[in-house]
């Protein structure tokens, strides 16, 4: 484990030529090391720094004497500081050769090079912030698009936090009749009767439940869903894939694990990243269940979160269509694309087994541009399920959290069934305290050591 008495330090900017870059020092010792190597334009050593103002002048190397760079420093005073400690911040012109330079002397001076991520980890453990602000960090850092990075933003202001706390806080309370109905149970103080339990109880599972929706929407807008257009040959699937693409094409990425043919599109669809597969041969000719043949697009289907299922009006739904349907599970969103309406506008699918009916469909002729405003729409629809939350209300997307809040519900739903099957209370205690300390994962009061170091070596130096 790390000494967190260290001041450390490290190159806060990202790699690479930049106007300006940064070394970040933050513990006891960071003043006084900063004070070591600066001097004034007037070649004075600064006596004071002055909290939250920037100073002009250089970084100098002791040993010779050379000025280094020319540079502004920044103090903040412990414990209004990202870390909660003395922070000092050099910002020097931003070439590597430099700030390495700059770096090394203030190692020289006594600062040790700080860890993947332990300006936050320090933040965290000195109360700043909690974990899930923490995390918030990677999540703003990392976000591909405004709505995924809103969404961290969120968290990182504390939204996320709060809810915890104050449901905790409910848990305690409920927890703290409960044992005094286990301690005095013929005693003369309030005691909550058992449908008022089951009431308190019923609530915070519903407000957790309450987050749990909100939550998908934070993820779908931060991971983005994985869209596969399927349909057997020649029934539009290309013309779909690039009419969705035509102007909406936001990010091209080569995901890394994916083989050479098969490449994602990402498209930007109302702030969800859509991520479209692809096959290298997908837009010339071919389709991806002929090309790829059924092993490997079942493959592909695998990953999908929602599949464009393609049928041809004027073919009705045939023995080949029956095939792809079979390659689909009760798991997958199918939206149904009844295409080429304008060869047989009669047709809506009356010839769909019993079982598929139930998918939500959209009738259109591709041919016509608004007909892929309709499947976008009706895409959307499907994605958040009428549900949308605003924005500002969204603070949860991270699946370590996710996690942590169905373990939670669940918790109290065993403890919920344990009070209707008559159980006495210490039993049902020991699931809602159950709830609590899951609960206690998301802000980091009850997570162990390994998973702090697990999540803080996500980041990169200087973070
Ligand atoms: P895929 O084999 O499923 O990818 O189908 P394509 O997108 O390559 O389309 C096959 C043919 O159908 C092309 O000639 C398209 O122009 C045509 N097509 C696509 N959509 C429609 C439509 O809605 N109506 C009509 N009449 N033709 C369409
Ligand atoms: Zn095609």
């Amino acid at each position: 484990m790390v000494n967190l008495e260290d001041t450390i330090a490290a190159i806060a900017t990202a790699p690479g030529e930049g106007g300006i870059g940064i070394i970040r020092v933050s513990g006891g010792e960071a003043k006084k090391i900063v004070d070591n190597l600066f001097v004034s334009p007037k070649g004075k050593k600064v006596i004071h720094m002055v909290p939250y103002q920037m100073l002009y002048g250089y970084i100098v190397d002791k040993t010779d004497g050379a000025m280094v760079d020319e540079v502004l420093v920044a103090f903040m005073q412990r414990p209004h500081s990202f870390t909660g400690e003395d922070v000092v911040e050099i910002h020097s012109h931003g070439g590597m050769v430099v700030l390495q330079k700059i770096l090394g002397l203030v190692l020289k001076e006594g600062a040790r090079l700080a860890e993947p991520g332990e300006f936050t980890k320090r933040a965290f453990i000195n109360g700043r912030i909690d974990l899930s602000q923490a995390e918030a960090v990677i999540d703003l850092i990392r976000a591909q698009t405004d709505a995924a990075a809103k969404v961290a933003a969120n968290q990182l202001q504390g939204k996320l936090k709060q809810h915890i706390m104050e449901i905790r806080q409910q848990l305690l309370q409920v927890l703290a009749y409960l044992e005094a109905e286990i301690d005095f149970p013929d005693e003369d103080i309030e005691h909550l009767t058992g449908i008022q339990l089951a009431n308190r109880l019923t609530q915070i599972r519903e407000r957790l439940n309450d987050l749990l929706a909100r939550s998908r929407q934070g993820k779908i807008l931060r991971e983005g869903i994985r869209v596969v257009i399927a349909g057997k040959p020649n029934v539009g699937k290309s013309s779909l894939l690039n009419a969705l693409l035509r102007d909406r094409r936001a990010i091209v990425t080569d995901i890394p694990g994916t083989t050479r043919d098969v490449i994602e599109e990402v498209l930007n669809l109302g702030g969800v990243p859509v991520r479209l597969v692809d096959t290298a041969g997908i837009r010339e000719t071919k389709d991806l269940v002929e090309q790829l043949g059924v092993e490997k697009s079942k493959e592909w289907l695998e990953k999908a979160d929602v599949v464009l299922f393609v049928i041809n009006s004027a073919t009705g739904f045939n023995i080949e269509d029956a095939e792809i349907a079979r390659l689909l599970s009760s798991r997958h969103q199918v939206l149904l694309i009844i295409n080429k309406q304008d060869l047989k506008p009669e047709y809506k699918g009356e010839d769909l087994p019993e079982e598929l009916q139930h998918w939500p469909r959209v009738y259109t002729s591709l041919l016509q541009e608004e007909d892929t405003r309709k499947v976008e729409q009706a895409l959307l629809d499907l994605i958040w399920q009428g549900k949308v939350v605003p924005s500002q209300e969204l603070f949860l997307s991270n699946q370590r959290h996710i996690s942590a809040l169905e373990k939670a519900a669940g918790q109290l739903e065993s403890a919920l069934a344990a009070y209707q099957a008559g159980m006495p209370a210490d039993y049902l205690s020991i699931d809602i305290r159950g709830a609590w300390e899951t609960l206690g994962e998301i802000s980091g009061e009850t997570v162990g050591e390994d998973l702090l170091d697990l999540i803080f070596s996500q980041f990169c130096i200087g973070k």
